[in-house]
């Protein structure tokens, strides 16, 4: 008979281990010992650091020392802002969740050079091969989880700051799920605050991952039909965009009833076969509007919230239509909240502007085409930050040498922001950067904004990839991280 006392308390119940010197939590609705790895995170509890004495792990938050050594316990420091994958606030722009001060990061500076030097602290990940997508949030745990999702196996892990180490979640029921064809312009999670779990586009149709900390699994919970696109979050719903039988529906997690449904059809104003072909961007929230919109080369879809309305509509109706170029980045959001896609025509060789919110009539012509993070649009010239469709004073303009690609905006005011150098010397068509798969190209970064020098953040070899956007970023506890999963390499730096 298991005679060990039992401490009750808000934390949870825990059971204290004589024999062992380890406090253990129990799980109040079977009774039994559960998952007792990441528990700083999952409920806050205390660590106990190594000593001579034979104690050690987790002790509830309440205790302020060992009650076997009388050591003082460590209580971690566990907040982190949120990071939505791909981008970061869950918006669909490349920008963070909270502001980035650049007097903060801890630069070094020799002459007229400037960069901020890689951590030393090796940062490995779960597995070495894998596709991995970065959540940060409060996904139901006591302080926001880091969670590593395998988008080629479905395996998801989370991060232990007190344990330093990637923890396994095991599938339940032993189904794991997650495999998905999307591409990386279009694949995105959502999450709502406090709900135990995240929702993923997968071959087998949107899913709902739950997860159950106390036991240390997750249980998927799929819908119906193929995901097209990315799944959003829109005042504190979930949405996606699903295809079935050749029509567009968008589909909804229903906690209380803890499925999918279907809450909208998405309407056509022009005959288009949506083939399974057809791939629709991560998607564009539009919070004060209730509007989300799904980029796709054709044409956009946008789904209305408050007035319960789904549409299709065509970038041009012409013989000789144009096309997005969603690859290239988000749509640009100007400086009263509409948002601009571009677009490519074949027919004439042009880039153009397509306002979202508007109809055929509202767009912009311009010379070449710009990478975009939502926030800022560049390519080589500082001067397209804020206007996309300027016309360059080629005698001012500050022209890079290599193609440059805005990968996260830090700060929105001073467009502070992460880039990617690329494919330093070529002449390369952006068009043709796109398409090509044949060739890599070395990748540098830095920190850039229109008016400071820029900041090179340093590391041990350049990346050497495809396109630029291949790269995927997060934030967690103050540290920007940088990851390929072609080249399973994970670099970050502190930035305060
Ligand atoms: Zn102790």
């Amino acid at each position: 008979m298991d005679d060990r006392p039992i401490w009750e308390m808000s934390s949870g119940d825990w059971i204290q281990d004589d024999e062992q010197n380890r406090f253990f939590i129990l799980n109040r609705e079977s009774g039994e010992e559960g998952n007792q790895s990441g528990l700083d995170i999952i409920v806050g509890a205390k660590w106990h650091h190594d000593n001579k004495a034979n104690c050690g792990g987790f002790f509830p938050p309440e205790f302020d020392h060992c009650p076997f050594c009388g050591c003082e316990l460590a209580v971690g420091d566990h907040n982190s802002d949120i990071w939505v994958p791909p981008y970061g606030d869950g918006s669909g722009l490349r920008k963070v969740a909270g502001r980035i001060d650049m007097d903060a990061i801890p630069v070094r500076r020799e002459r007229t050079r400037i960069w901020v030097d890689i951590d030393e602290q090796v940062f490995s990940l779960p597995r070495i091969h894998g596709d991995y997508e970065f959540i940060v949030a409060p996904l139901g745990t006591k302080s926001p989880v880091l969670v590593a999702f395998d988008r080629a196996s479905g395996v998801v892990d989370y991060f232990s700051p007190a344990q330093k180490k990637w923890i396994p979640l095991a599938p339940s029921p032993a189904r794991r799920v997650g495999t998905c064809e999307l591409p990386n312009w279009s694949w995105s999670a959502a999450f709502l605050r406090g709900k135990a779990g995240f929702a993923v586009p997968t071959r087998e149709g949107p899913v709902w991952l739950a997860i159950d900390w106390r036991q240390g699994t997750y249980a998927p919970e799929s819908g119906q039909g193929d995901c097209i696109g990315g799944v959003a979050t829109l005042q504190n719903q979930i949405f996606i965009p699903v295809l079935t039988d050749s029509s567009v529906t968008i589909q909804s997690f229903d906690f209380s009833a803890f499925k999918w449904k279907q809450v909208e059809d998405c309407k056509r104003d022009v005959l288009q076969d949506f083939s399974e072909a057809q791939r629709f961007s991560v998607p564009i929230g539009d919070e004060g509007r209730g509007v989300i919109y799904w980029i796709g080369k054709d044409g956009l879809i946008t789904f209305d919230l408050p007035h319960s309305n789904c549409m299709w509509r065509p970038w041009e109706t012409g013989a000789f239509p144009c096309r997005a170029v969603p690859e290239l980045g988000p749509p640009y959001q100007d400086q009263i909240g509409n948002f601009w896609q571009i677009c490519y025509n074949d027919h004439d060789d042009a880039f153009r502007y397509y306002k979202l919110n508007g109809n055929e009539g509202d767009r912009e012509d311009v010379d070449g085409g710009c990478f975009s993070s939502g926030v800022s649009c560049f390519s080589k010239s500082y001067d397209l930050w804020d206007r996309p469709w300027a016309k360059l004073d080629t005698k001012r303009q500050d022209v890079a040498k290599m193609i440059r690609t805005p990968l996260l905006c830090l700060d929105e005011e001073s467009k502070t922001s992460v880039t990617v150098g690329f494919a330093s010397g070529s002449t390369l068509p952006l068009l043709d950067i796109i398409k090509d798969r044949e060739n890599t190209y070395p990748a540098v970064l830095r920190i850039e904004s229109p008016s400071d020098l820029p900041v090179e953040l340093r590391m041990p070899k350049a990346f050497n990839i495809h396109t630029p956007w291949e790269l995927r970023l997060f934030i967690y506890q103050d540290h920007l991280f940088v990851y390929s999963s072609e080249e399973a390499v994970c670099y970050r730096w502190r930035l305060k």
